[in-house]
């Protein structure tokens, strides 16, 4: 064979290859190359950088279509609260389950112990002021959707979202022209998804070597064994948890939503936001999942914002690394306010790089744990985000399986099979 034609034949090889094939390659090659050029990596972070500005123009236009479609594509309005409700029960729990894990973890592993820290009153990290409740909720309401929607501010678009397509369901005939803009607006959307995404391996390979090179051993080996916790615990999450719910609730094979997750995963561990992995979790549901259309842009944008349980479970590991750090005990009272706290913090963090490391302070602050522990994570945190986003990501889309098998909302035959496709319900 001439070379001409053994490289067009790789060409074809590459072209044909299924995308995540494509993606797994790019960021086992990203961490070779990081490896070999070190910090000089960061030459290659352009490209990486091009490719989420691409994924992060998707969010806001996707958001918005996507749930106005998912709330007009449920006429019935007592299914769609029940959906709401399920989901945010379903979240709730699952976040719970996460950060027990992490405490668990935490007590095994004694990430912190020896390191003999000492707090200094004078401590130049600032806690997070927890906001309060009644400002939670009037800031939910946008006063200007506009502007919520140019300053990208998720949880108000999901409400503003949430009430133009009750609206528009409300007034009948008059606002079939506008959800139908909605749906050729949002198809749109997936298709310019799917466009992005062909880069993605590219990307991936420029974001993972940039990591690589910066966090070599010398910065990882000290605190190998809050990496590690962190790392099992999302992984037993992933395995047993929602595995476990995908089998015994929605009694499916659990293997085939392990393979359907698998863009979506590397796109979250490789980009470390769920809310830019959105427009991928969405395409995952529908074309190898089998989640309707309208659960699937219903479920997965409220779950990309409030549902985290990968931050749940570091916050659990963290803060026990940092008690154990700075030689603290923690009593019973202590365990059950950093559940409650977790939990609460994880639906307020954003789905975005880095949001769950301040969240950390929210918790730390607490249960009066002294902020210099936030320092020594801060600098391994894009190594821990990387996990957990991957499980913030895996969580919604688990959910979003159950809730499309119980609602009926589910084609097993799309779920069931290896090749993508669209599920045929809307
Ligand atoms: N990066 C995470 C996410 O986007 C949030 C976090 O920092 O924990 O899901």
């Amino acid at each position: 064979m001439s070379d001409s034609s053994l490289s067009m034949n790789k060409g074809g090889i590459w072209r044909s290859m299924a995308l995540w094939k494509k993606i797994f390659i790019g960021m086992l090659a990203g961490v070779a190359v990081g490896a070999f050029m070190g910090p000089d990596a960061e030459v290659l972070k352009p490209i990486g950088t091009l490719f989420i500005n691409a994924i992060k123009m998707l969010i806001v236009p996707l958001v918005f279509c996507s749930l106005v479609v998912g709330v007009t594509s449920m006429q019935d309005s007592a299914k769609m609260g029940r959906i709401g409700i399920k989901s945010i029960v379903i979240y709730l729990l699952s976040t719970a389950i996460a950060i027990s894990i992490g405490l668990g973890l935490g007590t095994v592993f004694m990430p912190g112990e020896g390191l003999n820290m000492v707090a200094d009153a004078n401590a130049a990290v600032a806690a997070k002021e927890s906001p309060s409740l009644v400002s939670t909720i009037i800031n939910l309401i946008p006063k200007n959707p506009i502007e919520a929607l140019a300053g990208g501010k998720i949880l108000q678009i999901i409400v503003f979202a949430l009430g133009l397509g009750i609206a528009l369901n409300m007034i009948g005939e008059t606002g079939k022209p506008a959800i139908k803009v909605f749906n050729s607006l949002a198809e749109g959307m997936y298709k310019l998804t799917s466009l992005v995404m062909n880069f993605a391996p590219y990307g991936i390979f420029a974001l993972m070597a940039w990591v690589a090179g910066k966090y070599g051993a010398d910065v990882l080996l000290p605190l190998a064994k809050v990496i590690a916790a962190v790392y099992i615990g999302c992984i037993i999450h992933v395995l047993v948890v929602y595995t476990g719910a995908i089998a015994i609730i929605a009694k499916l094979p659990p293997v085939q939503y392990l393979k359907g997750i698998v863009s979506a995963q590397m796109m979250a561990f490789t980009s470390t936001s769920s809310s830019g992995t959105l427009p991928v979790s969405i395409r995952c549901a529908r074309e190898n999942l089998g989640v309707s259309k309208g659960t699937a842009s219903f479920v997965l944008p409220l779950g990309a914002t409030i549902n985290m349980d990968g931050t749940a479970l570091y916050q659990g590991v963290a803060a026990l690394f940092v008690a154990q750090a700075f030689g603290i005990d923690l009593s019973m009272a202590d365990y059950m306010t950093i559940i409650a706290t977790s939990t609460l913090a994880s639906i307020g963090t954003a789905g975005v790089p880095g949001a769950g490391l301040i969240m950390l302070s929210l918790v730390l602050s607490t249960v009066g744990l002294p902020m210099e522990g936030l320092a020594i994570i801060a600098g391994i945190d894009r190594i821990l985000d990387m996990a957990r986003t991957c499980v913030n990501v895996s969580g919604d889309l688990m959910v979003s399986v159950l809730i499309g098998k119980s609602e009926n909302e589910l084609d097993s035959d799309v779920y069931k099979s290896d090749e993508p496709q669209t599920a045929t319900q809307s």
